[in-house]
Protein backbone atom coordinates (compact mmCIF):
# COMPACT_ATOMS: atom_id res chain seq x y z
CA UNK A 1 0.00 0.00 0.00
CA UNK A 2 1.06 3.71 -0.21
CA UNK A 3 -1.74 5.56 1.71
CA UNK A 4 0.41 8.83 0.56
CA UNK A 5 -0.96 8.40 -3.04
CA UNK A 6 -3.84 6.32 -3.53
CA UNK A 7 -6.90 4.96 -1.49
CA UNK A 8 -6.92 1.41 0.13
CA UNK A 9 -9.90 -0.36 -0.51
CA UNK A 10 -10.93 -3.51 0.98
CA UNK A 11 -13.53 -4.67 -1.05
CA UNK A 12 -15.97 -7.94 -0.61
CA UNK A 13 -17.52 -9.95 -3.16
CA UNK A 14 -20.25 -11.95 -1.83
CA UNK A 15 -21.31 -13.78 -5.72
CA UNK A 16 -24.51 -15.21 -5.51
CA UNK A 17 -24.65 -15.91 -1.29
CA UNK A 18 -26.30 -14.97 1.31
CA UNK A 19 -29.72 -13.57 1.42
CA UNK A 20 -30.72 -9.55 2.17
CA UNK A 21 -32.26 -10.89 5.36
CA UNK A 22 -28.77 -11.86 6.86
CA UNK A 23 -27.37 -8.65 6.06
CA UNK A 24 -27.66 -6.83 9.25
CA UNK A 25 -26.80 -9.14 11.64
CA UNK A 26 -23.78 -9.46 9.43
CA UNK A 27 -23.16 -5.63 9.98
CA UNK A 28 -23.39 -5.83 13.78
CA UNK A 29 -21.16 -8.18 13.67
CA UNK A 30 -18.56 -6.49 11.29
CA UNK A 31 -19.25 -3.45 13.36
CA UNK A 32 -18.34 -5.32 16.69
CA UNK A 33 -15.14 -5.99 15.24
CA UNK A 34 -14.27 -3.03 13.39
CA UNK A 35 -10.58 -1.01 14.50
CA UNK A 36 -12.13 2.64 15.64
CA UNK A 37 -10.02 4.40 13.23
CA UNK A 38 -10.42 3.43 9.54
CA UNK A 39 -7.68 2.99 7.25
CA UNK A 40 -9.23 1.95 4.56
CA UNK A 41 -12.65 2.55 2.22
CA UNK A 42 -14.65 -0.51 2.76
CA UNK A 43 -16.99 -1.76 0.17
CA UNK A 44 -19.47 -4.87 -0.01
CA UNK A 45 -20.26 -5.98 -3.66
CA UNK A 46 -23.87 -8.35 -3.69
CA UNK A 47 -26.00 -9.08 -5.70
CA UNK A 48 -28.33 -6.15 -7.41
CA UNK A 49 -31.14 -6.99 -6.04
CA UNK A 50 -29.67 -6.86 -2.43
CA UNK A 51 -27.61 -3.35 -3.29
CA UNK A 52 -30.51 -1.48 -1.14
CA UNK A 53 -30.23 -3.34 1.79
CA UNK A 54 -26.64 -3.27 1.71
CA UNK A 55 -26.67 0.41 1.26
CA UNK A 56 -28.82 0.44 4.37
CA UNK A 57 -27.41 -1.47 6.61
CA UNK A 58 -23.77 -0.11 5.65
CA UNK A 59 -24.32 3.48 6.58
CA UNK A 60 -23.89 3.21 10.21
CA UNK A 61 -20.35 2.10 9.74
CA UNK A 62 -19.36 3.36 6.52
CA UNK A 63 -19.48 0.29 4.34
CA UNK A 64 -20.03 1.73 0.78
CA UNK A 65 -22.56 -0.61 -1.62
CA UNK A 66 -21.36 -2.14 -4.59
CA UNK A 67 -23.23 -4.78 -7.77
CA UNK A 68 -21.28 -7.72 -8.85
CA UNK A 69 -21.94 -6.48 -12.18
CA UNK A 70 -23.78 -4.35 -14.84
CA UNK A 71 -25.44 -4.27 -18.06
CA UNK A 72 -23.39 -2.23 -20.76
CA UNK A 73 -26.87 -0.73 -22.04
CA UNK A 74 -27.94 2.43 -20.86
CA UNK A 75 -31.87 0.77 -20.83
CA UNK A 76 -34.52 -0.55 -22.87
CA UNK A 77 -35.53 -4.25 -23.65
CA UNK A 78 -32.83 -6.68 -21.89
CA UNK A 79 -34.97 -8.98 -19.94
CA UNK A 80 -32.76 -9.72 -16.59
CA UNK A 81 -30.47 -6.85 -16.95
CA UNK A 82 -29.67 -4.20 -14.15
CA UNK A 83 -28.37 -0.48 -15.57
CA UNK A 84 -25.96 1.40 -14.16
CA UNK A 85 -28.79 4.26 -13.45
CA UNK A 86 -30.46 1.48 -11.66
CA UNK A 87 -27.66 0.95 -9.35
CA UNK A 88 -26.68 4.53 -8.75
CA UNK A 89 -30.24 4.79 -7.91
CA UNK A 90 -30.45 2.40 -5.30
CA UNK A 91 -27.03 4.17 -4.10
CA UNK A 92 -24.35 1.80 -5.35
CA UNK A 93 -21.13 3.82 -5.25
CA UNK A 94 -18.89 0.41 -7.20
CA UNK A 95 -19.51 -2.31 -9.05
CA UNK A 96 -17.31 -5.19 -10.00
CA UNK A 97 -16.66 -5.68 -13.64
CA UNK A 98 -14.69 -8.42 -15.83
CA UNK A 99 -14.57 -10.97 -12.71
CA UNK A 100 -13.59 -14.00 -14.23
CA UNK A 101 -16.97 -16.02 -13.16
CA UNK A 102 -18.80 -13.89 -15.48
CA UNK A 103 -15.91 -14.57 -18.59
CA UNK A 104 -15.68 -17.96 -17.92
CA UNK A 105 -19.75 -18.79 -17.52
CA UNK A 106 -21.00 -15.84 -19.16
CA UNK A 107 -18.70 -15.11 -22.10
CA UNK A 108 -18.02 -12.14 -21.36
CA UNK A 109 -14.79 -10.37 -23.43
CA UNK A 110 -12.76 -7.57 -22.75
CA UNK A 111 -14.63 -5.14 -25.02
CA UNK A 112 -17.67 -5.74 -23.08
CA UNK A 113 -15.88 -5.38 -19.64
CA UNK A 114 -14.60 -2.14 -21.38
CA UNK A 115 -18.52 -1.30 -22.32
CA UNK A 116 -19.29 -2.23 -18.69
CA UNK A 117 -17.10 -0.18 -17.10
CA UNK A 118 -17.21 3.12 -19.04
CA UNK A 119 -21.51 2.57 -18.41
CA UNK A 120 -20.91 2.86 -15.35
CA UNK A 121 -18.26 5.87 -14.88
CA UNK A 122 -20.85 7.73 -16.57
CA UNK A 123 -23.09 7.13 -13.85
CA UNK A 124 -20.72 7.67 -11.13
CA UNK A 125 -19.88 4.46 -10.21
CA UNK A 126 -16.43 3.41 -9.85
CA UNK A 127 -15.93 0.22 -11.65
CA UNK A 128 -13.63 -2.53 -10.11
CA UNK A 129 -12.10 -3.80 -13.44
CA UNK A 130 -10.57 -7.73 -12.40
CA UNK A 131 -8.21 -8.80 -14.65
CA UNK A 132 -6.18 -12.12 -14.07
CA UNK A 133 -4.62 -15.04 -15.81
CA UNK A 134 -5.24 -18.78 -15.92
CA UNK A 135 -2.70 -21.63 -14.61
CA UNK A 136 -1.92 -22.31 -17.95
CA UNK A 137 -0.80 -18.86 -18.87
CA UNK A 138 1.21 -18.81 -15.43
CA UNK A 139 2.93 -22.06 -16.31
CA UNK A 140 3.60 -20.51 -20.10
CA UNK A 141 5.34 -17.07 -18.88
CA UNK A 142 2.54 -15.59 -20.03
CA UNK A 143 0.93 -13.53 -17.24
CA UNK A 144 2.33 -10.05 -17.39
CA UNK A 145 1.54 -10.06 -21.25
CA UNK A 146 -1.90 -11.46 -20.75
CA UNK A 147 -2.78 -9.08 -17.95
CA UNK A 148 -1.35 -6.41 -19.68
CA UNK A 149 -3.45 -6.89 -22.57
CA UNK A 150 -6.51 -7.07 -20.53
CA UNK A 151 -5.81 -3.61 -18.60
CA UNK A 152 -5.53 -1.87 -21.79
CA UNK A 153 -8.63 -3.38 -23.39
CA UNK A 154 -10.69 -2.68 -20.18
CA UNK A 155 -8.90 0.80 -20.15
CA UNK A 156 -9.67 2.02 -23.90
CA UNK A 157 -11.58 5.23 -24.31
CA UNK A 158 -11.35 6.15 -21.05
CA UNK A 159 -9.37 9.65 -19.98
CA UNK A 160 -7.57 10.39 -16.95
CA UNK A 161 -10.31 12.19 -15.31
CA UNK A 162 -12.31 8.79 -15.43
CA UNK A 163 -9.20 6.78 -14.36
CA UNK A 164 -8.95 8.58 -10.76
CA UNK A 165 -12.45 6.52 -10.70
CA UNK A 166 -11.06 3.12 -11.70
CA UNK A 167 -10.04 0.42 -9.11
CA UNK A 168 -7.75 -2.52 -11.23
CA UNK A 169 -8.03 -5.74 -9.52
CA UNK A 170 -5.62 -8.60 -10.01
CA UNK A 171 -7.08 -11.93 -9.43
CA UNK A 172 -4.96 -14.98 -10.75
CA UNK A 173 -8.11 -17.20 -11.86
CA UNK A 174 -6.28 -20.04 -9.99
CA UNK A 175 -6.25 -18.05 -6.78
CA UNK A 176 -10.05 -17.48 -6.93
CA UNK A 177 -11.87 -19.71 -4.20
CA UNK A 178 -9.75 -22.66 -4.19
CA UNK A 179 -7.62 -21.65 -1.15
CA UNK A 180 -4.31 -21.17 -2.78
CA UNK A 181 -3.10 -17.66 -2.61
CA UNK A 182 -0.26 -16.02 -4.92
CA UNK A 183 2.77 -15.38 -2.69
CA UNK A 184 2.70 -11.77 -1.90
CA UNK A 185 5.99 -11.46 -4.56
CA UNK A 186 4.22 -12.58 -7.61
CA UNK A 187 1.27 -10.62 -6.60
CA UNK A 188 3.16 -7.54 -5.96
CA UNK A 189 5.18 -8.32 -9.25
CA UNK A 190 1.83 -8.41 -11.50
CA UNK A 191 0.63 -5.07 -9.44
CA UNK A 192 3.82 -3.35 -10.10
CA UNK A 193 3.30 -4.60 -14.10
CA UNK A 194 0.04 -3.41 -13.88
CA UNK A 195 0.66 0.11 -12.65
CA UNK A 196 3.87 0.50 -15.58
CA UNK A 197 1.40 -0.38 -18.38
CA UNK A 198 -1.17 2.38 -16.90
CA UNK A 199 2.03 5.01 -16.52
CA UNK A 200 2.61 3.88 -20.46
CA UNK A 201 -0.75 4.74 -21.11
CA UNK A 202 -1.46 7.96 -18.84
CA UNK A 203 1.91 9.00 -17.53
CA UNK A 204 3.56 8.70 -14.02
CA UNK A 205 0.89 10.58 -11.70
CA UNK A 206 -2.45 9.11 -12.70
CA UNK A 207 -0.89 5.46 -12.37
CA UNK A 208 0.74 6.66 -9.22
CA UNK A 209 -2.65 7.58 -7.84
CA UNK A 210 -4.76 4.48 -9.19
CA UNK A 211 -5.48 1.43 -6.69
CA UNK A 212 -4.81 -1.50 -7.76
CA UNK A 213 -6.31 -4.64 -5.50
CA UNK A 214 -5.33 -8.06 -4.95
CA UNK A 215 -8.07 -10.75 -5.14
CA UNK A 216 -7.72 -14.63 -4.50
CA UNK A 217 -8.05 -16.50 -1.32
CA UNK A 218 -6.34 -13.17 0.85
CA UNK A 219 -7.86 -14.23 4.17
CA UNK A 220 -7.46 -13.15 7.78
CA UNK A 221 -3.92 -15.13 7.98
CA UNK A 222 -2.37 -13.65 4.76
CA UNK A 223 -4.19 -10.25 4.27
CA UNK A 224 -1.40 -8.41 6.50
CA UNK A 225 1.83 -9.41 4.14
CA UNK A 226 -0.42 -9.02 0.44
CA UNK A 227 -1.21 -5.63 1.81
CA UNK A 228 2.33 -4.87 2.77
CA UNK A 229 3.41 -4.73 -0.61
CA UNK A 230 4.10 -1.54 -2.33
CA UNK A 231 1.49 -2.09 -5.25
CA UNK A 232 -0.65 -3.58 -3.57
CA UNK A 233 -3.98 -1.09 -2.12
CA UNK A 234 -5.91 -3.66 -1.23
CA UNK A 235 -7.93 -6.62 -1.54
CA UNK A 236 -11.32 -7.98 -3.19
CA UNK A 237 -12.58 -10.77 -1.30
CA UNK A 238 -14.52 -13.83 -1.77
CA UNK A 239 -15.38 -16.40 0.44
CA UNK A 240 -13.80 -14.54 3.69
CA UNK A 241 -15.82 -11.39 3.15
CA UNK A 242 -18.68 -13.79 4.09
CA UNK A 243 -17.45 -14.01 7.56
CA UNK A 244 -17.48 -10.96 9.63
CA UNK A 245 -14.85 -11.51 11.97
CA UNK A 246 -12.61 -12.41 9.13
CA UNK A 247 -12.95 -9.66 6.89
CA UNK A 248 -12.60 -7.48 10.12
CA UNK A 249 -9.49 -8.91 10.30
CA UNK A 250 -8.44 -8.17 6.55
CA UNK A 251 -9.58 -4.59 7.17
CA UNK A 252 -7.58 -3.82 10.04
CA UNK A 253 -4.19 -5.45 8.61
CA UNK A 254 -4.42 -1.98 6.54
CA UNK A 255 -3.43 -0.53 9.45
CA UNK A 256 0.30 -1.21 8.61
CA UNK A 257 1.86 2.28 10.47
C1 LIG B 1 -13.29 -13.33 -5.86
O1 LIG B 1 -14.26 -14.00 -6.18
O2 LIG B 1 -13.14 -12.22 -6.35
C2 LIG B 1 -12.34 -13.90 -4.92
C3 LIG B 1 -11.18 -13.31 -4.78
O3 LIG B 1 -12.75 -15.01 -4.23
P1 LIG B 1 -11.92 -15.74 -3.05
O4 LIG B 1 -11.45 -14.68 -2.10
O5 LIG B 1 -12.92 -16.66 -2.43
O6 LIG B 1 -10.79 -16.46 -3.70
Amino acid sequence: MNRKYRKTVIAGNWKMNMLASEIKPFMEELKANLPKARTCEMVLCVPGVMVPAMVKAGKDCKVAAGGEDVSCFEKGAYTGEVSASQLADVGAKYCIVGHSERRQYHGEDDMLVNAKARALLDKGIMPIICVGESLEQRESNLTMEYVAYQVKAALSGIDASQLRRCVIAYEPIWAIGTGKTATAEQAQEVCEGIRAVIRGIYGARPARAVSILYGGSMNAKNAYELLAQPDIDGGLIGGASLKPVDFATIIKATDQG
